[in-house]
């Protein structure tokens, strides 16, 4: 499959998630290693550290959805967020982009990126 491109949020969001599975899963090697109770512990603190980490990017999600623009998706007329200049709908991953200059244009995330490099 190809790239496919989803709602910047959703994505985000995504991670956080694996984060914690990631989290569970450390913790879960590290019953095997019982016998050894450094061992058990480094791989419990290492879950734990994951487990954390996922709960700062929930907190941050929760940052940026105060920075999100509500539009409604002109594809599916629901009421969806973005983020940035070109974002996905949650729903139906239309693209959307709230700079006229790139309507009509094809999807591509780097023009979220401000990248006025001038070449010295
Ligand atoms: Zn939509």
């Amino acid at each position: 499959m190809g790239l496919k491109y989803s709602s910047k949020i959703n994505k985000i969001r995504t991670f956080a998630l694996s984060l914690i599975f990631i989290g569970f899963l450390v913790m879960y090697v590290g019953v095997f290693f019982r016998t050894s109770m450094l061992v058990m512990t480094i791989f419990m603190i290492l879950g734990l550290l994951f487990i954390i980490a996922s709960t700062v990017v929930y907190f941050w999600i929760g940052m940026l959805s105060t920075r999100t623009v509500q539009v409604v998706c002109p594809s599916c007329n629901k009421v969806t967020k973005m983020l940035g200049r070109v974002d996905m709908c949650m729903y139906c991953n239309e693209p959307l982009t709230l700079d006229p200059e790139l309507e009509g244009k094809e999807f591509d995330e780097k023009y979220n990126r401000k990248s006025k490099k001038s070449k010295s």
